[in-house]
């Protein structure tokens, strides 16, 4: 909390890495900021400062060449080709089944993949550093960039956040 307990522009609930990335750059932005958490304070960081925070990502720069397909391919179940086939017609001609299907948006996996690179700039302002870490998972096939420290570092690096 900065400023006056009483009265803030935003109160961002949970201080995980979504809930301090939104309280850190709203911050910086010069709103006055809330950020609420259940857990004791020593225990801050939700699921957070669990993970290795393994990211695909080619460099500090670029997502791993999988980034986009990979994504695509999990974001939503297995669908019905035919369902599927119906979503490249008028919204409003779709059967309900296809207008409610669970598929995540190619702008919004785009948008994600273009701001990678401009977001880990961002968290190394913060003195958060990467590198190419060993890692405990099987598959080799694509590239993996952590956070040293993992994810606890991405919270816990706090000496210079401006909350
Ligand atoms: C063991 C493990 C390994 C993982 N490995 C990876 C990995 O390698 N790469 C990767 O990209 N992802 C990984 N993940 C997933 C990743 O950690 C999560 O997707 C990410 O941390 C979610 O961040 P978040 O801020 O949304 O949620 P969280 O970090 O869970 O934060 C949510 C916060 O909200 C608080 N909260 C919830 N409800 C309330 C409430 N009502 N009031 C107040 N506070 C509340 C919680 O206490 C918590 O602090 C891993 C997860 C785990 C558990």
């Amino acid at each position: 909390m900065t400023g006056d307990s009483d009265s803030a522009d935003l109160i961002v609930v949970g201080s995980g890495i979504a809930g301090l990335a939104a309280a850190v750059s709203a911050r910086q932005r010069g709103a006055r900021v809330i950020l609420l958490e259940r857990a004791p304070r020593e225990d801050r960081g939700g699921n957070t400062r669990w993970t290795e925070a393994f990211m695909r990502m080619r460099s500090e720069n670029e997502v791993a060449h999988d980034f986009i397909s990979h994504f695509a391919a999990n974001s939503g179940a297995h669908l019905d080709p035919a369902l599927v086939a119906e979503t490249t017609g008028d919204f409003d001609t779709r059967s309900s089944l296809s207008r409610t299907l669970s598929m995540t948006d190619p702008d919004l996996i785009a948008t994600f993949a273009d701001h990678a690179g401009p977001t880990l700039a961002w968290l190394k302002t913060f003195g958060v550093r990467f590198d190419f870490l060993p890692s405990y998972l099987i598959t080799t096939s694509t590239t993996r960039l952590a956070p040293v420290g993992g994810g606890l570092a991405l919270g816990g690096q706090r000496r210079r956040c401006p909350l």
